[in-house]
């Protein structure tokens, strides 16, 4: 029995070493394939130039993007070939957003180069309400020197995020005044960030009356805040947003008001690298992954459909707004 059963454990052993090398071989197999597969993907994958360029619609007339966080780390590597593609798409300027005094100082020399000053990028100098904490008493100092800045078109992006509270509300608040004290000092216009707190907003603004007006960028509210926005003497910043076919995101109640908005309060931005529009790519959902200037034109489209006007109408608009607001030294 013993013997028997030594036998029959050693050849069930050797059958199961014989069984496991198959199994492995068939493994060791698989995963080669999986490889060759994924490699090939990646080779048919196509790039974020590629996904630009497919989803590129011209515009019927020169564009100005007044919400471009062009100096955020995603576009370090192909800043160059982001503006070529802006120009091929009719987005005639760009207004680069700054967020922090870090991201305000790369943009004034950004606009000053040789890129800058080819594609007429311009920018905002300011703290956005995330990054309020990290202001100092060197901030304003910052600040109010990047606003003498041959090209520096507006203060901000400034305001209040109770949404996210990055930084405590009472910090935001802070230095959301001193921003807007110092708009009214060197006398230029405001870009503002408000959400989820636009009754302090709205406070704030109204106790700083001799601010230039602004823009209130990446507008989401709804008609409550939109009809306050206006009456504050603000211009209002539409994004892709608009474009989001998710009930949550609100984008078809946004689209519902934009015929609300006179025609000379109404601007359109990018705020790339987010918001990419979620109408590009269709089903197949093939849109790229990074928003950027050149794609601006797909929110004018839907802006000029939400208000029944032509695309020709909304660009003249937005971009006669666009340079009159920032003032802007160009003959588009
Ligand atoms: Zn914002």
């Amino acid at each position: 029995m013993e013997t028997f059963q030594t036998e029959t454990g050693d050849t069930a052993a050797l059958a199961g070493t014989a069984a496991a090398a198959a199994t492995q071989d068939v493994q060791q197999r698989r995963q080669q394939q999986q490889q060759q597969q994924q490699q090939q993907q990646q080779r048919t994958r196509p790039t974020q130039g590629e996904l630009v360029e497919r989803a590129l619609l011209r515009a019927p007339a020169p564009l100005i993007d007044i919400g471009a966080n062009l100096c955020d780390r995603s576009f370090e590597k192909d800043r160059g070939a982001v503006l070529q593609r802006a120009t091929a798409a009719g987005v005639a300027a760009c207004v680069i957003t700054g967020t922090c005094e870090g991201t305000s100082r790369a943009a004034a020399e950004l606009c000053v180069s040789e890129l800058g000053r080819q594609h007429n990028l311009y920018f905002t100098a300011g703290v956005h309400p995330h990054n309020a904490k990290g202001c100092d008493e060197g901030t304003l100092g910052t600040l109010r020197e990047l606003a003498r800045h041959e090209r520096c078109v507006a203060i901000g992006e400034c305001g209040l995020d109770f949404n996210r509270n990055f930084s405590p509300p009472e910090v935001q608040e802070r230095w959301f005044a001193a921003q807007l004290e110092l708009a009214e000092e060197v006398g230029l216009p405001l870009f503002l960030h408000c959400r989820d707190a636009s009754d302090r907003f709205a406070a704030l603004l109204a106790a700083h009356r001799r601010a230039a007006p602004g823009v209130a960028h990446c507008f989401t509210g709804g008609r409550g805040e939109l009809e306050s926005l206006l009456s504050l003497g603000l211009h209002i910043g539409i994004t892709g947003w608009v474009c989001d076919d998710r009930q949550e995101r609100g984008g078809a109640v946004l689209a519902a008001l934009l015929p609300l908005i006179p025609d000379d309060r109404l601007l359109i931005e990018t705020d790339c690298p987010y918001l990419t529009p979620r109408t590009i790519g269709g089903p197949s959902k093939a849109r790229p992954q990074r928003n950027e200037p050149a794609l601006l034109p797909h929110v004018l489209h839907l802006v000029a459909a939400a208000r029944g006007e032509s695309p020709e109408r909304t660009a003249a608009v937005t971009t006669a707004n666009a340079l009159r607001l920032f003032r802007l030294p160009l003959k588009l």
